[in-house]
């Protein structure tokens, strides 16, 4: 639609123009920093970061009503930089100009709700958010559209050079790091770190396939991330995991869209996630308090952070109810189906402990929860939410059999329902539903297939005698006619067809 067709009200403030003061903001000494310079942690007490808008309370000037309508008009705007996360540019960006936007279709991911069987067996009515449906298929291109508009737009005002974006990674971050940096015209090379072993097959291809350097290092992702962080503390890189406080921006999209998904009521919705490194729920809860300041919102849905029992230290940290006694402790990981969450140390825990901490201000306690499944639970709830018209990774099915343990105590409110992240597309994920399908875990695992969820193909095998097809092969049409009538009568016995009759 054209700007002159919307209505005068909006009209003004459509395209937005560059604005606001970002800094990075230090979570332990409070001292800020220019963002126009890479900043991981704080160089003094080396604590870790967020931006924050020093001319935030401009934004008060508009009322809630109006942030909304310009919000849901800008959705019909053809122009490609407001066609992602940068619709909610005054929240996530505002200082960056609309021509250093990279744009590759991120955001504004598909609800879709679960049926009625999948309801019942959650307990729970429910949404999946369909972040796996993003460029490179999980949602770490929302933080990565953010931190590589923003490294184009510091490359191209500070004049800086080459540049080499790295991060260390579960997976998907390399893959959204490698598909952005490929787009760059701007002097960018990709290098990704990954544990050996522990990338499924598909996202191992993901940064080769953009032409990243890729390399594999023995270990877990924690110590991955030791060496990342090693290499931009004494080297000239763009560190690129949500230790980049521009990812943690960009990823907030997630909370806007869901609130304008649901006509900016949020009231009694449960908003579910899996917790890794603990930069998407910092992101959430983030998200949806700036919403709320606003009045853009006027009431906080329920967050609920899941972790496998195999990778569960923010769980562990939360079973304290005293924030006074609390004490956070790293944890040795196990192998995890849930391996884009595998993560025993996160790196945003301090970001983690100040937002729960004013989210129950507003919110009460229960408006931060966090549970723990387990490695049986994460694949029978994955695999169950598929058979029933989902594409949800591991982790999506972390989100519900998440959903379902709080659903069965009872003790969930959230009359409205819940949406469940599904982080990642299925089809990245597809190792572990082989390994399902064919009973093939290793034993550290501990996940014992359910019968009625297994599935494999069935080969048909004609008769030694009979002329079959082949690539490169045509058979006689007396012979294609026996093979197509011997193996459509093996196929209507194998499905239990009676033929019609005629
Ligand atoms: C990264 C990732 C997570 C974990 O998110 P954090 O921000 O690290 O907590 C969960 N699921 C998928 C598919 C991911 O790629
Ligand atoms: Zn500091």
């Amino acid at each position: 639609m054209k700007i002159e067709h919307f209505p005068q009200e909006v009209q003004p403030y459509l395209i937005p123009q560059p604005s606001g003061e970002y800094v990075y903001q230090c979570f332990g000494c409070n001292q800020q920093f220019s963002v126009g310079s890479l900043f991981y942690t704080c160089p003094d007490c080396k604590n870790v970061l967020m931006i924050r808008d020093n001319q935030w309370d401009r934004l008060k000037l508009i009322s809630g009503r109006l942030w909304r309508k310009i919000f849901d008009y800008r959705a019909m705007l053809t122009a490609a930089p407001l066609k992602g996360i940068y619709r909610y540019h005054e929240l996530l960006g505002s200082v960056l100009p609309l021509d250093s936007i990279i744009y590759l279709g991120e955001g504004h991911t598909p609800i879709v709700e679960a049926n009625s069987r999948l309801r019942d067996w959650a307990g729970f009515r429910f949404w999946f958010k369909n972040d796996g449906q993003n460029p490179s298929a999980s949602f770490k291109d929302r933080g990565m559209a953010s931190a590589f508009s923003y490294l184009n737009f510091a490359a191209k005002s500070q004049g800086w050079g080459e540049i080499l974006a790295i991060c260390a990674s579960t997976g998907d971050t390399s893959a959204a790091a490698a598909l952005y940096a490929s787009y760059m015209t701007h002097h960018v090379k990709s290098a990704v770190l990954l544990p050996q072993g522990k990338v499924t097959p598909q996202q191992l291809g993901q940064p080769l396939g953009s032409g990243a350097k890729v390399i594999e290092i023995p270990g877990v992702f924690d110590d991955c991330m030791k060496v990342v962080e090693y290499l931009s503390e004494n080297y000239p890189v763009a560190l690129m995991n949500s230790k980049n406080a521009w990812r943690i921006l960009g990823q907030e999209s997630f909370s806007y869209e869901i609130a304008q998904d649901f006509d900016y009521d949020v009231e009694d919705l449960v908003v579910v996630v899996p917790i890794g490194n603990a930069g998407n729920i910092t992101a959430v809860l983030e998200g949806f308090l700036k919403l709320y300041e606003l009045q853009i919102i006027t009431s906080l849905p329920v967050v609920v952070g899941v972790q496998s029992e195999h990778a569960n230290p923010v769980y562990l940290y939360y079973l304290e109810a005293d924030p006074g006694k609390r004490e956070f402790r790293p944890v040795v990981v196990r192998p995890s189906v849930a391996q884009a969450a595998m993560i025993g140390n996160p790196v945003s825990m301090p970001r983690v402990v100040r937002l729960v901490e004013k989210y129950r201000e507003i919110a009460g306690y229960k408006g931060v929860q966090v549970v723990q499944v387990s490695e049986q639970e994460i694949m029978d709830a994955m695999l169950t939410a598929n058979r029933n018209g989902h594409i949800s990774c591991t982790q999506g099915g972390e989100c519900l059999a998440g959903l379902r343990r709080l659903a069965k105590t009872g003790e969930l409110s959230g009359e409205r329902g819940a949406v469940l992240d599904a982080t990642a597309h299925a089809l990245k994920f597809a190792v572990f539903q082989e390994k399902y399908f064919a009973d093939d875990f290793e034993p550290a695992f501990g996940v014992v297939p359910k019968g009625e969820l297994r599935n494999a193909p069935v080969v048909l095998a004609p008769p030694d005698d009979m002329a079959t097809p082949a690539v490169g092969r045509r058979l006689k049409a007396t012979e294609l006619q026996l093979f197509v009538e011997h193996s459509a009568e093996q196929i209507a016995a194998l499905l239990g067809l009676s033929r019609l009759s005629k």
